[in-house]
């Protein structure tokens, strides 16, 4: 698999993915088609569109097969019912072929404006461009302090660089795009697979605008499942506060028996005893819960590295990116273990 030296990126022409998650986007996909099909020509790239219609059950669907069938820039890919916006972004991201991918909400609150900004940073050499807000227009008071608050607490939780203040509008090189889809995990939370994934990324500023039609598609309810997904699938920090409160216990154990010891007195003695074993108990607990998300991270199979280039005197002809175990794949052992269908790079 050998993939262009990122340093040597054209700096003309090549193929733009747009890929494109939509649910119950009736009310304004057609703007967004039209605000796109007048933005992309002028990028210097060749392009395609990716919808991803995620189970609406408005006439979203109908509306972007009319799409499809009058430009041959747009591809429709119909999920059999609504996976929800990671999933639907995962298969967006295994059907473009670009040698890069912006991914766009379909509400165009992130505006395609700043895909030429990101296409300018990528060809100088960054891997993975990510839009990040200046300010957000049209968002409730609510949701503005908790996500704030959410990507701060976040960016703690996970043992790899998480920016804050970005959302899923980002360009990735055609290296990180395959790096992620190879990935075997089923349950996917995208900000953070493309944060670990490395690379060299860097930011573009932007105001992120109001949804200019239709509502958004996330109730508190699911924005808190959608932050405990999150966390459940990028950090262990939770397990680890698990064995500080088992350590607490032991420590208020340790002192309390000490002070019974001194002052002769039993029920002090009891309290120590009593803390002593809820200790070992949330200490057990906190053992049953390592080997279970070891467990889990096994079963998740990401590679023990990603590597971005090869530098040597042999490989100098062919500097690679490679997105596996630290092999090298050729192209059929890519396609036999690759999970979601991605088709490599010519
Ligand atoms: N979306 C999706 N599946 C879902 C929910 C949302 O594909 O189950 C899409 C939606 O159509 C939009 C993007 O994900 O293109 C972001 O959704 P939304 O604008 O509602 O999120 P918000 O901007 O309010 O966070
Ligand atoms: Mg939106």
């Amino acid at each position: 698999m050998n993939i262009r030296d990122p340093n040597a990126r054209p700096q003309t022409g090549g193929l733009l993915s747009v890929v494109i998650p939509c649910h119950n986007e009736a009310e304004i996909i057609q703007a967004t088609h039209r605000r796109l099909s007048k933005l992309l020509p002028t990028t210097g790239m060749d392009y395609e569109v990716i919808y991803v219609d995620d189970g609406s059950r408005d006439r979203t669907l109908l509306k972007l097969e009319t799409i499809a069938a009058q430009d041959p820039h747009v591809t429709v890919v119909e999920l059999s019912r609504n996976f929800g916006q990671q999933a639907a972004m995962s298969v967006g991201l295994s059907e473009a072929s670009g040698d890069a991918t912006v991914i766009l909400d379909a509400d165009l609150q992130d505006p395609p404006e700043v895909i030429p900004q990101m296409i300018d940073r990528w060809r100088k050499g960054a891997d993975v461009v990510y839009g990040q807000r200046r300010s957000r227009d049209g968002e409730t008071f609510f949701k503005l302090v908790t996500a704030s608050l959410f990507h701060r607490l976040f960016r703690k939780l996970v043992p790899y660089r998480m920016p804050v203040d970005t959302g899923d509008f980002k360009l990735l090189d055609n290296a990180v795009v395959q790096a992620i889809c190879q990935l075997p995990e089923k349950r996917r939370y995208m900000r953070t697979l493309v944060a670990w994934s490395g690379f060299r990324q860097e930011p573009v500023l932007y105001n992120r605008e109001a949804r200019s039609a239709g509502e958004t598609k996330y109730s508190p309810l699911k924005l808190l499942r959608l932050a405990g997904d999150a966390i459940m699938i990028s950090s262990d920090t939770p397990l680890r506060l698990v064995w500080a409160v088992a350590g607490l216990l032991v420590a208020a154990a340790t002192v309390t028996g000490l002070a019974a010891a001194i002052a002769g007195s039993a029920v002090t003695a009891v309290i120590a005893a009593i803390a002593f074993v809820g200790g070992l108990q949330v200490a057990a607990t906190a053992l049953v819960g390592e080997y279970a998300v070891r467990g889990y991270r096994e079963a998740q199979g990401r590679p023990t590295a990603v590597r971005r280039r090869t530098l040597s005197a042999r490989a100098a002809a062919t500097t690679q990116h490679d997105c596996d175990n630290s092999r090298h794949l050729d192209d059929n052992e890519y396609t036999s273990v690759h999970p979601i269908g991605h088709r490599p790079a010519a």
